[in-house]
């Protein structure tokens, strides 16, 4: 369901007010401020409030009375020494807060990551909309034979129709056997109707739900380094993509630091940098008697034929 004419007016009744401020504002990302992100078939991501930006990671690095005289170019170097090196505690002083649409097996993921601040559309006093993820046929793969945790080859013709035709059918089935225990407005006066509470219980995992979710620069960049990566499932992805374009417009400077030094970068183990060592001297290694198992050696190989720019990625998740 797309946001209503009421929602629609809110946002834009947002985005026409303005408020005089001395605290840093960043051009690029009030554009974007309150705006509805679109992610897959009825979400969205949007900024609701932020905390400051680029300089306020350097100004608290450099714990300074001001923004001080420094070139930009300075500071985009202290940001990346920052980033390279870890120093993780100047990129808490930075935070975002977003409003996010979302089916609940994606929330259940989301949630995972517990250095955040939640709140979630109560289903206990609110009715849920009757509202489905239902994946895009280019979405739609079946198991993967060579990893539990992922998926192979797209389905197609009869039998992603049908795959289609379940998903659709069970979560309409669901929410309306959930219309008809509430029975809401006295639908069926003979009824009381059970209570929202209870009546949830029923709903399919794709059913949407929504909340706000704020953290700091910092948690939001382990974040997106986890759930961007190729191997997190494309459904959570899509929204840390979304997201991804919040970051560069708030803090472009940190964001081409966290693309540099985490997004694009990769972790050799000791023996692996022996190997990468041996390689370089003109050695030819074999997986055989290099001491990494057959799938470390395989992660090893991808590092090495990997492109710039191409992310990595933990074991692929539920
Ligand atoms: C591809 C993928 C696959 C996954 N597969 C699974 C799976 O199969 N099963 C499963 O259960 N989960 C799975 N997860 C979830 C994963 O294990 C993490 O729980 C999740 O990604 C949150 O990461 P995080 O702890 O770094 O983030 P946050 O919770 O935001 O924490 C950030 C950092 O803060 C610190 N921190 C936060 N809370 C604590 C604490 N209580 N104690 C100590 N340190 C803390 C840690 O240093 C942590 O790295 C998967 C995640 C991904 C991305």
């Amino acid at each position: 369901m797309p946001l209503t004419p009421e929602q629609h007016a809110e946002i834009e009744a947002q985005r026409t007010a303005e408020t005089p401020t001395r605290r840093a504002t960043v051009p690029a990302l009030e554009a974007l401020l309150y705006q509805a992100l679109p992610v897959l078939d009825h979400g969205f991501v949007r900024v609701i409030d932020y905390m400051g930006d680029d300089g306020a990671v350097v100004q608290a690095a450099r714990v300074s009375y001001g923004r001080g005289t420094r070139r930009v170019s300075e500071d985009a170097g202290l940001i990346r020494y920052l980033m390279r090196h870890r120093h993780s505690t100047p990129f808490e002083m930075c935070e975002i807060k977003y409003h996010v649409k979302l089916p609940i097996f994606v929330a259940r993921q989301w949630i995972r990551h517990r250095t955040a601040n939640v709140n979630e559309y109560s289903a206990r006093y609110s009715i849920l909309d009757r509202e489905f993820y239902l994946p895009a046929p280019e979405n739609l793969a079946a198991q993967s034979s060579s990893n539990r945790q992922g998926r192979g080859q797209v389905l197609e013709g009869a039998e992603a129709a049908e795959v289609l035709d379940i998903l659709r059918a069970d979560a309409t089935r669901t929410y309306d056997h959930y219309a008809r225990m509430l029975n809401e407005d006295g639908a069926d006066p003979a009824r009381r109707g059970l209570a929202r509470e209870l009546a949830r219980m029923n709903l399919t995992l794709n059913t949407y739900t929504q909340w706000y979710w704020k953290t700091d620069l910092h948690n939001l960049l382990n974040f997106l380094s986890l759930r961007a990566d190729a191997h997190a499932q494309y459904e959570i992805r899509a929204y840390a993509e979304a997201m991804f374009e919040t970051v560069r417009a708030w803090v472009p400077a940190t964001f081409e630091a966290f693309r540099d030094y985490r997004l694009g970068a990769a972790t050799l183990s000791a023996p692996m940098l022996a190997i990468v060592r041996r390689m370089l001297a003109g050695e030819a290694v074999e997986q055989q008697g290099s001491g990494l198992s057959k799938r470390e050696w395989a992660e090893l190989m991808e590092i090495l034929a990997r492109g710039p720019g191409q992310s990595h990625g933990q074991e692929p998740g539920p």
